[in-house]
């Protein structure tokens, strides 16, 4: 089986680890939590970064400190991992789901302004929902796929309706707009190190901020809120969030190799449009032109979407249509969704994301492309 997107360990993984195992450093402190923090920390150029177990448990501590509150609202796109919406609900409060961009996938930024203008209003500082006035505090840009929407303009759209932005930058670890890391606009960012994502930990994440109050408040959350380490004194509800010392050694042995893995993302990338734009209906993901993607994951677009992923896995080249929209999900069904024509559904039904493990080999992508090619 060629994997969609697998890890790739070929640096110092095995040495970090087993210095983890032979000192007996292997659970929830150590020093390479504190140097993966460190080393995200000036990759993304941000002041402070914390480490967490996992991308969800570091966008739950976001939207706990930006003070959600259970009966508010939080605005995200409809085409997303489901767990950016989770999180929502885990802090009691609903999505507002908004419509994607037809070419670049991500929030439609125009849709988002006729909301906040036709549906919401200001009340006591803060945006509400006009229909039943409840509060809506934060909005969430993913950027899915690694791509970025103009996040000029979404930062002003934000600060205009006093909306607190929180950065689902999961897939983003290495993207930029106008050259500025994503997950570094927003109050906080969050990274994903889950085994599919551009680095892996097994399972981790980070959050990112330039707010020394927030970052220490985020590490005190996740490490069980202990407010005296003699004594057992807690002095709010905790969470058991903090990424282990195994898994952090791993993460600086990956963060060693990020720059090569970004470089290998963009010459696969480079391959598959070069070998297959212009076949049949085929289009990639538009990237605007202040934004520098990772190209995490590339994604086609086509009306042969169903064939291409039957040709495709039948050949194990392990290859996923892209998800479901959220308003699709039982659990958002009866949620806001703004839309304009459905376009998140034309996305599901359309695109289809294709084989670009870091180390895959070229003989490997000419069989994805040579089976592409086959169903047209
Ligand atoms: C991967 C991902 C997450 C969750 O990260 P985990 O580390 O798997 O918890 C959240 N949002 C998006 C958009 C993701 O792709």
């Amino acid at each position: 089986m060629v994997l969609l997107s697998g890890p790739n360990m070929a640096g110092n993984e095995w040495k970090y680890v087993k210095d983890c195992l032979d000192t007996g450093w292997v659970s929830s402190v150590g020093a390479y939590v504190d140097q993966f923090e460190k080393m995200t920390a000036a990759f993304a150029g941000t002041k402070y970064a914390v480490a967490t177990s996992s991308g969800t448990t570091a966008l739950h501590i976001a939207l706990i400190l930006s003070d959600v509150r259970p009966n508010d609202y939080v605005i995200a796109p409809n085409v997303t991992f489901v767990a950016s919406c989770n999180v929502i609900r885990y802090v009691g409060a609903d999505p507002i789901l908004i419509d994607a961009d037809e070419h670049t996938w991500q929030m439609d930024l125009d849709l988002l302004e006729d909301f906040l203008h036709n549906e919401t209003e200001q009340k006591n500082g803060f945006c509400c929902l006009k229909k039943d006035g409840r509060r809506i505090p934060v909005i969430m840009p993913v950027h899915v796929l690694g791509n970025i929407c103009d996040m000029d303009r979404l930062m002003q759209i934000a600060n205009k309706h006093h909306l607190t932005v929180i950065e689902d930058s999961t897939e983003a670890l290495g993207s930029y707009y106008k050259g500025k890391h994503a997950g570094s606009f927003g109050l906080m960012g969050t990274f994903s190190y889950n085994g599919n994502k551009i680095i892996t930990t097994g399972g981790g994440g980070m959050i990112v901020t330039d707010d020394e109050a927030l970052a220490k408040k985020a590490k005190h959350l996740t490490t069980q809120a202990k407010s005296d380490s003699f004594e057992y004194i807690h002095d709010e509800i905790g969470y058991n969030y903090r990424l282990v010392n195994v898994s952090a050694a791993m993460g600086v042995a990956q963060m060693e190799q990020l720059p090569s893995f970004i470089e290998r993302k963009k010459e696969i990338i480079r391959f598959y449009k070069s070998a297959l734009s212009g076949i049949g209906d085929i289009e990639f993901q538009k990237v605007i032109e202040d934004v520098n993607s990772n190209w995490w994951l590339p994604t086609l677009k086509t009306s042969r979407q169903r064939e291409i992923l039957k040709a495709l896995n039948d050949q194990k080249l392990q290859s996923r249509p892209f998800w479901i929209p959220m308003n699709q999900l039982k659990m958002f069904r009866d949620d806001l969704y703004y839309h304009k024509d459905n376009r998140s559904d034309y996305i599901y039904t359309h695109c289809l994301s294709i084989p670009c493990s870091t180390n895959i080999t070229n003989e490997e992508m000419e069989r994805v492309v040579d089976s592409v090619k086959s169903v047209f």
